[in-house]
């Protein structure tokens, strides 16, 4: 029988574990009979009673597994901690909030027997969220894949199905701050999407505040791309002629018209623009140094405290 791993991160979500245990009994595990199933939940260092509450649902059941790490080191790397500990054939990703609603899982293994190697879910509706966040969300999707080369499919999340060999593939890859839904595409093999209504969170609140949001779309877009990079150089080759333009203007006017130039505003008026158009270049430049910095180190992703119902020993620090 092959066996089918659910992972599925975990940051202070207590009051939803109990709602995700039962729900995830009788919408999927009661369905999934010709596999054999594992779901493992990554406890990404929360600080509430998210890591008991699940150390007594996974007690006395072998299919249910749960890591936890040291601290918390982010919803992208809780996912590839649970991707590197799967045994399955196929690995599936979902969310914890209930967001990602459990039967679509089934049709996503519908297809992975048709011969594709991943399955991502495409968000046809979303329920339950803020028009800003569906606003940013929208905007930034089509952003990113202006700005990028490879097909990141848009309108879609975490919520997917890999294949064994493309979770293997992946594991080969060793960034500090993946973005994970684009490194997936990246890897190519056969991918389609299944359109599913993405629901209201359950219980609790959203984890991912305004800022990292940012910090996510940062991490996406400094990932797959440098035009950012290549727009410093071009505005900077603008203002450069516009510079030129400048410099003959006034010259004409002291040494040609010998005109008295009325020189503050111009004055002012370039300072601040150029110095404002100098530090956001600088800071697009930093982004990119800061995540060489961080890469440099060569520092594990994440710290491992505590696996139970795994059964061999492994190295899980990477
Ligand atoms: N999550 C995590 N670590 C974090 C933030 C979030 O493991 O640092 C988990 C969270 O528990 C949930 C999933 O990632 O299972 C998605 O987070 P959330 O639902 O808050 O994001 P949203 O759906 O609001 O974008
Ligand atoms: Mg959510």
């Amino acid at each position: 029988m092959k066996t089918v791993s659910i992972v599925i991160p975990i940051f202070n979500e207590d009051p939803i574990i109990d709602i995700l245990v039962a729900a995830l009994e009788e919408r999927l595990l009661s369905k999934l009979t010709a596999y054999n199933p594992e779901v493992i939940f990554v406890d990404d260092g929360s600080s509430d009673n998210s890591f008991e509450l699940l150390s007594r649902a996974v007690q006395d059941d072998p299919r249910f597994k749960l890591v936890r790490f040291s601290r918390n080191f982010g919803h992208q790397l809780a996912i590839t901690a649970g991707m590197d500990l799967a045994s399955g054939d196929a690995i599936i990703v979902m969310d914890a909030d209930l967001q990602d609603p459990p039967e679509v899982i089934l049709e996503f293994l519908e297809k992975w027997e048709e011969g594709y190697h991943v399955v991502y879910g495409v968000r046809r509706r979303r329920a339950g969220e803020s028009t800003f966040k569906l606003v940013t969300a929208k905007w930034f999707y089509r952003i990113l894949s202006a700005l990028t080369n490879i097909d990141i499919p848009v309108d879609t999340g975490d919520f997917r199905l890999i294949d064994r060999q493309v979770r293997d593939a992946y594991g080969q890859i060793r960034e500090h701050n993946p973005y994970v839904r684009g490194l997936i595409s990246w890897l190519g093999f056969r991918q389609t999407g299944v359109p599913y209504d993405r629901a209201a969170r359950a219980a609790g609140i959203t984890k991912y505040p305004l800022l990292r949001m940012i910090k996510f779309a940062l991490d996406a877009i400094t990932s797959f791309s440098v035009i950012p990079l290549r727009l410093c150089t071009v505005t900077g080759f603008a203002m450069l002629i516009v510079c030129l333009a400048g410099i003959g203007y006034f010259l004409y006017a002291k040494l040609v018209a010998q005109s008295i130039v009325p020189g503050m505003t111009a004055t002012v008026i370039i300072l601040l623009f150029f110095a404002g158009v100098q530090l956001t270049a600088m800071g697009i430049i930093g982004e990119y140094i800061a995540r060489i910095f961080f890469e440099s180190k060569g520092r594990p992703r994440y710290i491992v405290q505590d696996k139970v119902n795994f059964e061999a020993e492994t190295d899980t620090t990477r």
